[in-house]
Formats: structure tokens, C-alpha cells, sequence
């Protein structure tokens, strides 16, 4: 038997080989770890230099630009920040700016840097909502079709071409049906109605019927054949505000994340009401609610889980659902509780609306939420049916855990059927 020695390392009650005490110095392989990690650490804060991109920049576009740049994680150097986000920068500048920053994609897209172009042309399109129709034959021709919303703006003869295109082009179809979607027009309108009535060959290699994609750009084709919207155009942000700014005293237009007194029959925690806001905002008003305030409540523990139900009484305040299923898994009531952090946050709407498309494309960067607009779908549309009178309920809104909690994630969106007052939340995450 081989004798073991015991690790130097005071209090550490291993023990170790002679073969590693002569490569670790008489220290256990834990111990040595920690000791390099150490040393390691210990020789980054000392060479470590602060870096600061913009020092020399006023110029916005020359921000935008370094902003887009990639970067290299390196230990040794610590970047400063710029005050302001990629898409403040963006809503900020001008028009012509905004014209530079799309030629500046033209070129980055002649040199071949596809990634780098497709970026600031979504930040374009959905923080600015701009017009970049000029650029979408270069997408055509190297058959960049990934990014759908992009193409939502397309000169009719382009448009043609798009639906012949998904006619024959199987190695395309899906995004090409996801830009008709972003389109929307009456052609195309007419277009999925015709593909509902005598669905083509093709059709049978997808998951669900074309007209089905009419979803991803906030609308269906309802069953008389014309387009429904299920989203509102007025779109206002949902963000952190410090606690000395909303001390005005006046009664806010919005609440958010408030406690709710009742309980989830499911795991009996507290439910929380996610938005409860003035039916009168710009944001609501289109619905045209009978009630002052319109809350949206959830269980947001259960509500991960299934879609949660909430019935508006006459007064508007929400009561769970019969039709309401419980899921076959639920979390346990030991499992861990996130709604402490949530409810810690403090929220508020934004004065001014912002792009519709602000939020829409949820791999780029933003915070994503807001009353209004168009979601942030983590994975496919899912706008869900009334279970009262199987009508597709309207998005209203979503709120991002991970807008405003350092360990949050995933995203509830929230629905209404007007007609029979009832609210709906569901919950997608990567
Ligand atoms: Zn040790
Ligand atoms: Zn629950
Ligand atoms: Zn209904």
C-alpha cells in the first residue's frame, strides 16, 4: 500500500499521494486549484487596464459603430461602458444618421460581414422602425432571409416575387412564409386565404398551414377571410424607475407587479396582478373596456407552467378562471420562490411611445417590456384561444423578468378577450 500524506493546507483534511505532493508541493488538488485561481486572480487586478472606446467620440453614428463591433473577452481589460444602451443611442439620432448607419451596413455587407450588417439593420427597422427598402434586393441576392421582419416594408414588385418564390423555394419556405407574415398586405392576405381554401402540395412539409404564420406578425386571417389584428401599433415601455421619482403623489397611469390578495388554488401562493393600468391610456384605450383600471393577474409560479385564466368582473377585478386546467406538473411549495425579486422591482409606463417593433426581434439586445406592440417571441407565436368563445385573444402586453431582475428570465405575455372579459398570461423562455 502506497502511504497517503496529508495536504499542507491548515483545517484541509485530505490526503494525497507522494507523486502529487511532488507536483502540487505537498498540497491537495482542490487546494492547489484554489491557490493558482488565486495567484491568477491576483495578476489580472494587477494588470488589468480600464479601456474606454468612446473617450474620443462625440459623434453618435461613431458610437453606434464601435458598439456593433465585436469584442474579444479579454481579462486584462476592463471596458467602460457607455452611459446610454445601443437602442437609446439608436431612438436618439437623426434621420440622417440613421441614413449613415444603413449605408455603413451596405458596406459592411459588400465586405462580406453578413452578422455585422443583419444587426444594425434589425436595430434600424425595430427601435427606429425605418424604412430600409433600398437594401432588400442585397438581402435577396445572397438569400438572406433569416431575419423576416426586416422585408415587413416591401415594394409590391418584391412582394410579388416573395409569393411566387415560396411556391418553389423548399430550402427557404419557412422564412419566406414568416416575411409574408411581417407584409401582411392585402395581396398577401388574399394570398393565405387561397392557400386556407386549397392548401398547395407543399404545404403538407410544414408544421402548421401557411396561413398559421400570420401569427408571427401579429395578426390572423380570420375565418371571413380578412385580416385580424392581435396587436396594437401604440406601444409604451415597461421600466425600472428609482423610488424618488415616483413620489409625485398623483395616481400613476400604471402599476406593475403588485401583490395580489388572493390565492392560486394550484399552490396556494399569492397571485400577483403583472399590470393594472387606466383603461383610458393610449395604450388601452383601443380596446375600448368599459372598466377604469384593467388588471392582468397570474400565478407566477404556476403561470411558467400553463396558460393562466382570469375572469374581469364587473368592476374589473380579476378572479381565476373555471376554465383554468391544471397542468400535470406543477412545481412543489418547497421549491424555490422567485416572486420576492419580482415584486421588489419597482416599475413604470413611459411617457412617450416607442416603435411597435421595438421589442419584436428578441435576440437583439433591448429590454423588452412594454404595453403594446409586438412581442418578443422566445419561441414560436403563441397568441392563445378564448376558452369562452374560441376567438384568438389580443397580446396587451409583456413584461421580461429578465428586464429587471440580475437572475430573472423568460418572458409573460398577456391577452384579453374583450368581448367576454378575460384575461390571459403564458410564459416562454430560452
Ligand atoms: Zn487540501
Ligand atoms: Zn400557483
Ligand atoms: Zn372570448
Amino acid at each position: 500500500m502506497i502511504e497517503r500524506i496529508p495536504c499542507k493546507t491548515e483545517g484541509c483534511g485530505a490526503t494525497i499521494l507522494p507523486t502529487t505532493a511532488a507536483k502540487t508541493g505537498g498540497f491537495c488538488m482542490p487546494c492547489h486549484q484554489e491557490q493558482e485561481r488565486q495567484k491568477r486572480q491576483a495578476y489580472i487586478e494587477q494588470h488589468r487596464r480600464t479601456v474606454d472606446l468612446y473617450e474620443d467620440l462625440t459623434g453618435r453614428v461613431d458610437i453606434l459603430k464601435i458598439m456593433h463591433e465585436p469584442r474579444r473577452y479579454d481579462p486584462l481589460i476592463q471596458y467602460v461602458p457607455y452611459p446610454l444602451s445601443k437602442e437609446q443611442v439608436y431612438v436618439s439620432i437623426t434621420a440622417e444618421e440613421a441614413g449613415q448607419m444603413l449605408r455603413y451596413a451596405v458596406e459592411l455587407l459588400d465586405a462580406g460581414n453578413e452578422d455585422g450588417a443583419e444587426q444594425i439593420l434589425l436595430s434600424l427597422v425595430c427601435y427606429r422602425n425605418d424604412d430600409i427598402s433600398g437594401v432588400l434586393p442585397k438581402l435577396i441576392e445572397r438569400d438572406m432571409y433569416h431575419s423576416s421582419i426586416l422585408f415587413k416594408d416591401v415594394p409590391p414588385e418584391i412582394r410579388n416575387r416573395l409569393l411566387q418564390q415560396v411556391k418553389w423555394d423548399d430550402d427557404n419556405r419557412n422564412h419566406l412564409l414568416l416575411i409574408l407574415s411581417w407584409i401582411g398586405d392585402a395581396e398577401v392576405v388574399r394570398q393565405f386565404e387561397e392557400w386556407r381554401l386549397n392548401p398547395p402540395k407543399w404545404a403538407e412539409q410544414l408544421f402548421v398551414n401557411p396561413d398559421m404564420y400570420a401569427l408571427e406578425g401579429g395578426w390572423e386571417l380570420a375565418s371571413n377571410g380578412e385580416r385580424r389584428e392581435l396587436i396594437s401599433n401604440l406601444c409604451y415601455a415597461i421600466r425600472a424607475t428609482d423610488e424618488q421619482q415616483d413620489c409625485t403623489g398623483e395616481t400613476p397611469d400604471a402599476h406593475f407587479l403588485k401583490t395580489s390578495n388572493s390565492n392560486c388554488p394550484w399552490c396556494e401562493r399569492k397571485l400577483t396582478v403583472f399590470i393594472d393600468a387606466d383603461t383610458t391610456h393610449p395604450s388601452l384605450a383601443y380596446l375600448g373596456l368599459s372598466i377604469e383600471r384593467l388588471q392582468v393577474a397570474s400565478c407566477e409560479q404556476c403561470g411558467c407552467f400553463n396558460t393562466i385564466y382570469m375572469e374581469l368582473d364587473h368592476q374589473g377585478v380579476p378572479i381565476w378562471s373555471q376554465y383554468n386546467e391544471k397542468p400535470d406538473y406543477l412545481p412543489g411549495l418547497d421549491d424555490e420562490d422567485s416572486s420576492a425579486a419580482a415584486a421588489s422591482a419597482k416599475l413604470s409606463l413611459a411617457s412617450e411611445p416607442q416603435s411597435p417593433y421595438f421589442a419584436a426581434s428578441w435576440a437583439l439586445t433591448q429590454l423588452d417590456s412594454q404595453i403594446g406592440g409586438h412581442p418578443s417571441w422566445v419561441q414560436d407565436a403563441e397568441y392563445p384561444l378564448c376558452p369562452c368563445c374560441a376567438t384568438r385573444m389580443r397580446f396587451i402586453g409583456q413584461l421580461d423578468w429578465a428586464d429587471f431582475d440580475q437572475y430573472g428570465e423568460g418572458i409573460f405575455y398577456m391577452f384579453i378577450c374583450t368581448e367576454d372579459r378575460l384575461t390571459a398570461t403564458l410564459y416562454q423562455q430560452s
